[in-house]
């Protein structure tokens, strides 16, 4: 019988998780074939995430959680939960149910039945989305697929469905500066897309703040692409090639026509611009070491301080024991929990 993971990135949806709970144990009912593991990511949740999800998995020995030591963001714990879960299968979905467990079936067929590696889901509106957002989520796509050699879709969600090869092959890119979207691209494989309507959240708010994104979206770029480097080295060049033309012509006119004293703002304007321009592509250049900075570190991606089961992860190290009830008999592995 093939074990699907689900697994599920929460932070602060104390509301969501027994609502959540009760749409995956009625979509597993209908899918009686397969085993489910539901895989509970708490992400440094600062509500009552813990405890909701401490009493789903008190009753349900299929419930799985990994709780982090503090925030590490959605990236982090979808690669926390990949790294993690033991399907043969594994999907990963919102807290909110705006990811449709009813697309579970789909998914599955998609991969059983057509053979595909994996089957993602893209929404094909941005209903409820502030338009400001979904402007700048479409010219971000549309940047995005000019300027890295990964497709990237536009309305992609990270609901999506993997085999186990598509999985390791996610799981060998360690980076500590996640971009799923690109990720998911850039492994390539055969992958299924199913469009739907957006759904919006059933409970709680979403954690995305204007800022949050922008800032998501500007490493999506440094992590899948060099062409704010080449551009500034283009722009430069540019710059250094006009300027000498136009020395030559300043000191030929200097020669024939004497230089009477005139174009200072133009000499501050240009000055300023040139400076302006300098900063700007340091800044951007500065943007890749930071980010190699942080690579060259190695740092875990999460750290774990609580799980009902043995992690199976060499960089977490065991932290806090759980209690032996609560513990599944679940593989171990070196470096676990407990
Ligand atoms: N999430 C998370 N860590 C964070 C922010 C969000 O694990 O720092 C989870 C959140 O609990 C939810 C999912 O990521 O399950 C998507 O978040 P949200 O619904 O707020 O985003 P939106 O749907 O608005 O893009
Ligand atoms: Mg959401």
């Amino acid at each position: 019988m093939a074990k699907v993971s689900i697994i599920v990135p929460c932070h602060n949806e104390q509301e969501m998780i027994p609502i959540l709970y009760e749409a995956l144990d009625h979509e597993s009912k209908q899918l009686s074939d397969y085993e489910f593991e539901f895989l509970l990511v708490d992400d440094g949740s600062r509500d009552r995430t813990m405890e909701e999800i401490r009493k789903v998995a008190a009753k349900d020995p299929r419930v799985h959680y990994i709780s982090f030591s503090r925030n590490f963001g959605k990236e982090g714990a979808m690669y926390a939960g990949l790294k993690n879960a033991q399907g043969d299968y594994c999907v990963i979905m919102d807290a909110d149910l705006q990811d449709p467990p009813a697309l579970l079936k789909q998914m599955i067929d998609a991969i059983e039945i057509e053979g595909y590696d994996s089957c993602a889901t893209r929404r094909v509106t941005r209903a409820g989305e502030p338009p400001i957002r979904s402007f700048f989520a479409r010219q971000f796509y549309k940047l995005m697929n000019k300027a890295s050699d990964v497709d990237m879709v536009d309305g992609a969600r990270d609901y999506r469905m993997m085999t186990r090869p598509f999985v390791n092959a996610i799981l060998q890119m360690g980076e500590y500066n996640r971009f799923s979207k690109g990720i998911f691209g850039w492994v390539g494989f055969k992958t299924k897309w199913l469009e739907y309507e957006n759904v919006e959240r059933v409970a709680g708010e979403t954690k995305w703040s204007f800022w949050k994104l922008f800032k998501y979206a500007i490493s999506g770029i440094v992590s899948f692409s060099t062409v704010p480097l080449q551009f500034a080295s283009a722009f430069g060049m540019l710059l250094s090639v006009v300027s000498f033309f136009a020395i030559i012509f300043i000191v030929v006119r200097k020669m024939m026509f004497g230089d009477p004293v005139a174009g200072w703002p133009s000499t501050i304007c240009i000055i300023m611009l040139i400076g302006g321009i300098q900063l700007l592509s340091i800044g951007i250049l500065g943007q890749y070491v930071s980010r190699t900075y942080m690579e060259v570190k190695e740092r875990p991606i999460y750290l774990c301080r609580e799980a009902n089961f043995d992690l199976n992860d060499e960089k977490q190290m065991p932290l806090v024991a759980t209690a032996p009830s609560q513990k599944s008999n679940s593989k171990s592995h070196d470096g676990g929990i407990g």
